[in-house]
């Protein structure tokens, strides 16, 4: 799928849109999502214009792989969860109802989480 260089990520990335930025490094963006659902709900989002990881994986660089990974870890180290534990996770594509086609990992924590991975 063609990357839509107007979705909301791309438009945060330049400026135009505002967000309540958590962390950024040169590879990545990390902000709160804006309808967390979760005590802590921060999205990673590669700063590259990339639908899925597949797409990203395919296409980035080494550098910038490791680069927003490494965002990941730091976000969730700022926003206080690594001791206790969070959730990462990444919709990509129609069956995991990816709505923003901009690649990006939800971190999920503050709380304790249900054991079962996947609800209905
Ligand atoms: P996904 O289903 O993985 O594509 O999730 C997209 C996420 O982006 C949802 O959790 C939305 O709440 C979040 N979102 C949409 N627009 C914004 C925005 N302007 N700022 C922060 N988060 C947003």
């Amino acid at each position: 799928m063609a990357y839509d260089p107007n979705n909301i990520f791309a438009r945060i990335l330049r400026g135009e849109l505002p967000c309540q930025k958590v962390y950024e490094n040169d590879h990545a963006l990390a902000f709160n999502d804006i309808n967390p659902l979760m005590p802590v709900h921060i999205l990673v989002i590669p700063k590259g214009p990339y639908v899925t990881l597949a797409d990203m994986t395919a296409k980035a660089t080494a550098e910038e792989i490791a680069g927003f990974l490494a965002a990941v870890a730091e976000t969730a180290r700022l926003a206080g969860v690594e001791d206790e534990g969070y959730r990462i996770v990444g919709n990509n594509g129609r069956h995991a109802n990816q709505e923003v086609l901009h690649f990006h990992v939800h971190i999920f924590g503050g709380r304790q989480i249900g054991g079962r991975m996947i609800k209905s």
